[in-house]
């Protein structure tokens, strides 16, 4: 009942027995859907390998801005070509990192622009990822046409009940650009929802002293949110402090219900069924 749509199946420390064990606790567990997302070219191909392998896993492609640095134009055509497998669904995790800086902003900025290009190329959803740039990222974003008419015109219109993103209850654009772990302000996530946006909530949700992002949860409807885990990273509460699972976006999911007063269930359901329309599953 549950979909994580950020998950790192694919990470380098994961050997094959780990792997072997994280496939069955997923399977024993409520989740019905993982997108495993790749940060640079051989986590992407793992990604993709997973995915064509198992029924409940797709794929996103790309290269984090961390790995920006490892990044030419021949592995960028290998990005292309894992891009058109059946079930790599879209193009990530791509942005920028001015926390962490592990590659030169100049180097972070030329991928990320290459490859929102080629998600435009390709007409794919977008998963992004942003530390400490918000502007930039969001300035990159319009330059390259990720938000514009034409980019929307390509994807179908999603619900909108309360007319939060259009202006009137229905249907509002998608723009398929997704904020992953978004940690902007309640006012920045509005107006990303506005451009034709979608938010992604992982576990730093559920830490006490986080209301920046309650704010956004709050702030934004339940249309226009995903949940995911970003395992092995950022565990959420009761388990904050170990390695982090796919199952437990269970924990997140069930924080975000109790922000909007609405079941578990209920937002489980939800959540899903947005992230299937963002990813284009069937
Ligand atoms: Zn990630």
């Amino acid at each position: 009942m549950l979909f994580d749509s950020h998950a790192h199946l694919n990470n380098e420390d994961n050997t094959p027995q780990m792997l072997e064990e994280l496939i069955e606790t997923i399977e024993r567990s409520s989740l019905d859907y993982v997108m495993d997302i790749g940060f640079d070219l051989e986590s992407s191909r793992r990604a993709a390998a997973n995915a064509e392998r198992l029924s409940w896993c797709y794929a996103a492609v790309g290269c984090h801005p961390h790995d920006a640095k490892t990044m030419d134009e021949q592995k960028l055509e290998e990005i292309r070509t894992l891009a058109s497998k059946d079930k790599v669904m879209a193009i990530g995790e791509i942005g920028l990192d001015f926390y962490y800086d592990r590659s030169e902003r100049d180097v972070q900025r030329e991928w990320f622009r290459k490859q929102i290009r080629l998600a435009n190329e390709l007409k794919m959803p977008i998963v992004i990822h942003a530390r400490e740039a918000d502007q930039e990222v969001m300035d990159i974003l319009k330059e390259e046409g990720a938000f514009s008419d034409e980019r929307k015109s390509w994807f179908p219109k999603r619900p909108d009940p309360e007319g939060f993103a259009s202006g009137t209850p229905g249907e509002a654009d998608d723009a398929r650009v997704l904020l992953h772990c978004f940690s902007g302000s309640a006012e920045l996530g509005r107006q990303y929802v506005k451009m034709g946006a979608t938010l992604s909530i992982a576990g730093p949700v559920t830490y006490k002293n986080n209301k920046k992002t309650v704010a956004v949860v709050d702030a934004v409807p339940i249309d226009f949110l995903l949940v995911e885990t970003d395992s092995p990273f950022l565990t959420p509460v009761p388990y904050r402090g170990q390695r982090n699972v796919p199952p437990n976006v269970e924990y997140t999911a069930r924080r975000v219900a109790e922000i909007k007063g609405l079941s578990y269930e209920e937002t489980a359901q939800k959540t899903k069924e947005n992230a299937k329309g963002f990813f284009g599953i069937e």
